[in-house]
């Protein structure tokens, strides 16, 4: 998609601050954080958003969640063997839910305590 900021962020068209990459997935950082950890993980497919995934895209969104299970370890927001800690993944799906950019992403939130409900 020639006119999607995701999309020039992988082909590295435009800087990003990078944290895993495979042949399906690119995670970097999110250049507004919200938190002291805010990482998004977008697939290499342009897909508009989870309202329009299609049959095909299941495991893609499954390594996605693979990879959000990796670097919260990683990243030191789950520490030791009873799993302490946490993070926050969000998927915004529309407008209303206030998804910005129209390619699919995973926000990775941690490093401080998260309130519920969101706003
Ligand atoms: P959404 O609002 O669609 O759920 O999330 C889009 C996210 O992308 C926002 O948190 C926003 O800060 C981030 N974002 C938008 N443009 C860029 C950019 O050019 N670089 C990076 N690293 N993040 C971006
Ligand atoms: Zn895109």
């Amino acid at each position: 998609m020639k006119e999607c900021i995701f999309c020039k962020i992988i082909s590295k068209e435009v800087p990003s601050k990078g944290v895993y990459e495979d042949e399906l997935v690119y995670a970097f950082h999110d250049i507004n954080p919200v938190a002291p950890v805010h990482i998004l993980i977008v697939p290499k497919k342009h897909i508009f958003g989870v309202q329009s995934l299609e049959p095909e895209d299941e495991p893609i969104v499954g390594h996605i969640f693979y990879v959000a299970r990796r670097l919260g370890e990683e990243l030191g927001l789950i520490k030791g063997e009873d799993l302490k800690g946490g993070y926050r993944l969000v998927f915004n799906v529309g407008e209303d839910a206030g998804q910005s950019v129209f390619h699919l992403h995973l926000h990775l939130i941690g490093g401080r305590k998260m309130a519920w409900p969101p706003g």
